[in-house]
């Protein structure tokens, strides 16, 4: 059963051939047996997904229509709140928060009828590239473990490579969706800003955050969009569009669809193996009819700077509300108010946390407002024009998701510079607030690549479209780590 994409799972369940229950214990089985190679999970729900498991089954059992992720299990990123069950975002700052309340997303979930099997881990609050700065340890790469699985969504992403659950709720603030789903060979849509509700889903830096789901194939991901995309009155970037069905367009052709392959996306900091797999892909969907064409997005290399300027000092105002006095850890016999703080925070937050905080707080303070803060915010617009440029002459962007494979563990841990590197495909598309997907096209060094494809905004369907495709014509997605399948 867990080799079967949601889409199979969903027609299963429809056709009586498993119940809800029976899949669910399925992979809860799998989850206690082989999630301590991984630790792809911080918290697991046994028993509320076992009951949701038996309400989605007696709702099919008397013959009512059901949604089609009913009784079908996921799981979620542990940067969602969940009343009644610890939301983490894996920091020690958050290792006793029990929310009173579930995240839009989590809930449109519930109304959905879908199974949560748990809470995943992933970097600490969302900063990294590698998920090695989780308060509950790293997660390892099922297709080779001792690499990482990416970050910052590293839990999400390996758990649906190693087959513990069929999908996963993530979110991306500048590749944390992509990065992942490319080092562990699956799909995954970061969608466009505004599109999937943030309420209740933890800040990091809340005018590049968006949640987004992985799984296998693109099918799977545009069912998932179909639940959690939404207009939401309680995040007020919510955009009031009417969400499309996102798997009505999967089978149309692309023939004629305009491909725009950005120069500045194969530069020297590629690994060129990783090039050959992507121009591979593109000469695949040149044969189902896109016609492909040289574009330039000339401020890419501007992208990781200026998101290390903004996406830190949006962190250092989010992240002081973690204070000791209104949520989470609180430091043993705090001597006075000051102390207090002070210590709830030092102990709290871990070294990349701190970092973001020091430098965010830096480029926000008086005098250096203007040269760092307000700079970064230009470039952002300029980033932004290159798209808006772009999507003149195209219909959709390709290029590499990361320059590399997965790296082993350690080996950019004295160099922060290099971990952000990795980023350096994924972040424009954050700071233009655009959609970016990325799914599986080759492998490098026996571990997998992703090729990312970057749409205009609100264009998920045709990414959708394209991937599923690619994906008709390839079985790259199909591939699952050694042992697994
Ligand atoms: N790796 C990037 C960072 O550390 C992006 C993380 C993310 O998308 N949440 O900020």
């Amino acid at each position: 059963m867990h080799d079967k994409t949601l889409a199979q799972l969903s027609a299963g369940l429809a056709s009586g051939e498993f119940s809800s229950v029976e899949l669910t214990r399925h992979f809860l089985d799998r989850i206690q047996r082989l999630d301590a190679t991984y630790n792809s999970f911080i918290t697991v729900t046994g028993s509320e997904a076992l009951a949701a498991a038996s309400a989605a089954d007696a709702k099919r059992a008397n013959g009512n229509t059901v949604p089609p992720l009913c009784g079908v299990p996921i799981v979620h990123k542990d940067i969602f709140c969940t009343a009644g069950v610890r939301t983490s975002c894996a920091s020690k700052m958050l290792d006793n928060f029990i929310p009173p309340y579930s995240a839009t997303v989590v809930e449109n979930f519930i109304d959905a009828g879908a199974v949560v099997l748990g809470k995943t881990n992933m970097d600490e609050f969302a900063m990294g590239s590698s998920n090695e700065t989780s308060w509950y340890g790293p997660v390892h790469n099922p297709w080779d473990t001792d690499t990482v699985p990416g970050g910052s969504s590293g839990g999400s992403a390996a758990a649906v490579a190693a087959r513990l659950t069929p999908a996963a709720t993530a979110s991306d603030t500048g590749g944390s969706i992509r990065q992942p789903a490319a080092l562990c060979g699956i799909s995954g849509l970061k969608p466009t800003y505004g599109r999937v509700s943030r309420w209740g889903m933890i800040a990091f830096a809340s005018s590049l955050d968006q949640g987004g789901p992985l799984a296998r194939t693109a099918e799977d991901l545009a069912l998932m969009m179909n639940v959690m995309a939404s207009f939401d009155p309680r995040d007020s970037t919510s955009l009031d569009l009417a969400v499309p069905d996102y798997t009505a367009d999967l089978d149309a052709s692309i023939e004629g669809l305009r491909i725009g392959i950005p120069k500045e996306y194969f530069d020297a900091g590629l690994n060129p193996k990783t090039a050959e797999a992507v121009q591979n892909a593109i000469r695949e969907l040149e044969k189902l009819g896109a016609t492909v064409h040289d574009i330039s997005l000339p401020h890419s290399s501007l992208s990781v700077p200026a998101y290390y300027v903004i996406a830190p000092a949006e962190a250092s105002a989010n992240l002081s509300r973690f204070d000791g006095v209104r949520y989470g850890h609180r430091c043993e016999n705090p001597a006075d108010l000051h102390d207090l703080y002070m210590r709830s925070r030092a102990e709290g937050f871990g070294d990349e946390v701190k970092r973001r905080i020091l430098v965010g707080t830096y480029c926000l303070s008086a005098g250096y407002y203007d040269a760092y803060y307000n700079k970064a915010q230009q470039v952002r617009r300029l980033i932004k024009q290159d798209f808006v440029n772009a999507f003149e002459q195209v219909d959709l962007i390709l290029g590499p998701t990361c320059p590399n494979p997965a790296f082993a563990f350690g080996s950019k841990g004295d160099n922060p510079v290099a971990m952000y590197l990795e980023d350096i495909y994924t972040i424009s598309t954050n700071l233009a607030g655009l959609p970016g997907m990325s799914i599986p096209c080759g492998f490098v060094d026996a571990k997998p690549v992703g090729l990312q494809i970057i749409g205009n905004y609100f264009d998920e369907a045709r990414m959708l479209n394209l991937a599923h495709q690619f994906q008709q014509v390839t079985d790259w997605h199909e591939r699952s780590p050694e042992g697994i399948a």
